[in-house]
């Protein structure tokens, strides 16, 4: 078990769907540049070997020193891994392909589910991770060991779901995946919300999957929705966020109401507690 985190810690979430090209990554930029822009201190640690989330930051890879690769394996800490972004309070762990190495070099290592709830708590101590009010985890489209480093660290999970054929069933998996963590690896975890993505208003299937998920899951669906927008799948070529490629297109006004949304909850969960 990760030891308690002390109240002044930042809220760890886990950007996850086993999926590919669902919006994991394209939400997990556009999210943290949307919080880091509202004056919230956000880093964003890439956990995918594609390194997606690096180089939409326009981190590229000759430019990635310390990946969270050595972080997970112990050879650095997480502090030497991040760097800072051309966003303001946008700081970023990178990753490199060498990522896709750690499932298998980590199968028999001591505490393997939890690498990266441990650096992430020594990073909250430390100088740099002083005042990190959110930390958003772009997880690789698969349950592996990576996700589960990421499932173990965080304190919740979004969902970024898209609205087609196999929505639901992908939905399930990831609920029980999040179930399972929950009783054996990290109790506390929780799901911090859904987030359907490249919605098209104009297609019946996407307005069908939409009204399911809402029944199923209510207010754990977020009312924002972010529509399909081509401004947005332009935006990584240009090693931008969509939100500095081009912030009144409808998708970055989307990631904008999302990340209000996200501080609201946020507001009102501290306030329960
Ligand atoms: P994942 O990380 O889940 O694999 P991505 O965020 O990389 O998914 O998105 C998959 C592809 O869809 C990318 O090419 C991305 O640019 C594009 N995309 C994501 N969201 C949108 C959107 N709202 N509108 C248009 N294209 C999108
Ligand atoms: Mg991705």
């Amino acid at each position: 078990m990760p030891a308690n985190r002390p109240a002044s810690s930042p809220r760890i979430l886990a950007v996850a769907n086993q999926k590919g090209g669902v919006g994991k990554t394209t939400t997990a930029i556009n999210l943290s540049t949307a919080l880091a822009a509202v004056g919230e201190k956000v880093l964003l640690i890439d956990l995918d070997p594609q390194g997606n989330a690096s180089t939409g930051l326009g981190i590229s890879a000759a430019d990635r020193g310390v990946t969270t690769y050595e972080v997970l394996s112990g050879d650095y800490r997480l502090e030497a891994a991040v760097t800072e972004t051309d966003i303001p309070g946008l700081c970023l762990a990178p990753a490199g392909v060498d990522l896709a190495g750690a499932e298998i070099e980590l199968i028999e290592a001591d505490r393997r589910h939890f690498r990266l709830a441990d650096a992430l708590e020594e990073f909250s101590a430390s100088e740099k991770g002083a005042g990190m009010t959110y930390v958003l985890i772009d997880c690789p489209p698969s349950l592996s060991l990576l996700t589960i480093n990421a499932l173990a660290a965080a304190q919740a999970v979004m969902i970024p779901l898209q609205c087609e054929f196999f929505a639901l069933e992908g939905l399930s998996q990831i609920m029980r995946t999040i179930e399972t963590v929950r009783t054996r690896i990290n109790t506390a975890l929780e799901l911090q919300g859904v987030v359907l993505t490249m919605h098209d208003r104009r297609n019946n299937l996407t307005n069908q999957v939409e009204d399911d998920v809402r029944a199923h899951l209510q207010d754990k669906v977020y009312r924002t929705v972010i529509p399909r927008n081509v401004r947005i799948s332009e935006a990584p070529s240009h090693g931008k966020p969509a939100l500095l490629y081009d912030l009144k297109c409808p998708g970055s006004q989307a990631y904008i109401q999302l990340a209000s949304e996200v501080i609201q909850r946020e507001r009102q969960r501290q306030k329960a507690a």
